[in-house]
């Protein structure tokens, strides 16, 4: 029994490969330089695409993504048999914080208090409440969930937008293209977790971000794609966006030239919401892998039909 081990550029091989020889002590861990045969491989790990294309390993039988994403796998090729998506509570956990924080942020105007102080400048405003400022969670699967649980439960009234209808937990929930618009006027503001699919692509466009109550927020924590850039930075400089924040671009690294860089009201960071983490990953993988042996249902499985 022997799985294939490829990692994220800057994960330690040797760590990981520790990882999941304790975890998984029945099979052989290799790295790519260490497969003594191809025909040998039945069971992938992947983070990033694998030097080693897939089709090069006949026997493989699924594949177990480092990442809930896959759509930098689709750009290299994906391997055709099933593949099974990264879904970490501890991930989850960690973009829930990330973004809360910038939700508390927005809504107590840490921002303005950071220029007043500035300026020495002493004013008081009135402080808003958390019920006066909907977060509106675009994407409300794995992570969106655990999200949403996070500002609702510091009393922030939460919306929920999805392809398919779910059942409420508290949020007010909406479902389908047709209810898109009426999410977002009604969210001060909008936490993106969707994947980049090709029904998501720029699906926050001029049009839609025009549709945001004057003064809005955006947290984006998906994927780049699905954000129109330029209409952004038009809306955040017309005043229709008072202020986003960006863990994720259309092309990373950001390019050196991107105006989003400079820009007073962006805050960025170099895609680090949601770490793939050493500490939790590998059981979560390993426990799909025992799973799979067993041939029990493993989840969340990837639907080329749906792109996600
Ligand atoms: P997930 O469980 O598959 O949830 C995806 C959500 O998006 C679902 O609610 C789905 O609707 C909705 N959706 C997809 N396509 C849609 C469409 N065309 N219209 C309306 N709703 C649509 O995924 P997840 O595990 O929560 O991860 C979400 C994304 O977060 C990942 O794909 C990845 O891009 C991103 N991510 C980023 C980081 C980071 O560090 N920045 C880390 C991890 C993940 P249904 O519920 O109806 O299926």
């Amino acid at each position: 029994m022997s799985v294939l081990l490829t990692l994220f550029p800057g994960q330690d091989p040797l760590s990981w490969k520790t990882a999941f020889a304790e975890l998984l002590p029945d099979e052989a861990v290799w790295l790519d330089s260490e497969v003594p045969d191809p025909s040998l491989v039945e069971l992938a790990v992947v983070g990033a695409r694998p030097q080693a294309d897939f089709s090069h390993y006949p026997n493989l039988g699924a594949a177990f993504l480092l990442s809930a994403g896959v759509d930098h796998l689709i750009r290299g090729g994906l391997p055709e048999v099933p593949i099974v998506r990264l879904a970490d509570p501890a991930m989850a956990h960690s973009m829930a914080i990330y973004a809360t924080y910038w939700t508390i942020h927005f809504q107590r105007e840490f921002e303005r208090y950071r220029a007043d102080q500035a300026q020495h400048r002493w004013e008081a405003r009135p402080t808003s409440v958390p019920a006066d400022f909907s977060v509106g969670i675009l994407g409300f699967g794995t992570i969106g969930q655990v999200v949403a649980n996070m500002v609702g439960s510091l009393g922030y009234p939460v919306n929920a937008w999805s392809r398919s209808p779910h059942e409420a937990n508290g949020e007010k929930h909406f479902a389908g293209i047709e209810r898109l618009d009426g999410f977002l006027a009604a969210s001060r503001l909008v936490v993106n977790l969707l994947p980049s699919t090709p029904e998501t692509v720029a699906i926050l466009n001029r049009e839609r971000l025009a549709g945001m109550e004057p003064g809005s927020f955006l947290v984006n924590i998906g994927r780049g794609v699905t954000i129109d850039t330029e209409a952004m930075l038009e809306a955040l400089d017309s005043g229709a966006l008072s202020g986003v924040t960006l863990d994720v671009f259309e092309t990373e690294p950001l390019e050196a030239d991107s105006p989003l860089w400079d820009h007073p009201s962006v805050h960025l960071t170099p895609h680090i919401s949601g770490d793939t983490l050493l500490a939790t990953a590998p059981a979560v993988v390993a426990a799909n892998i025992s799973r799979w042996r067993r041939g029990e249902e493993v989840a969340p499985i990837f639907d080329p039909s749906r792109g996600y």
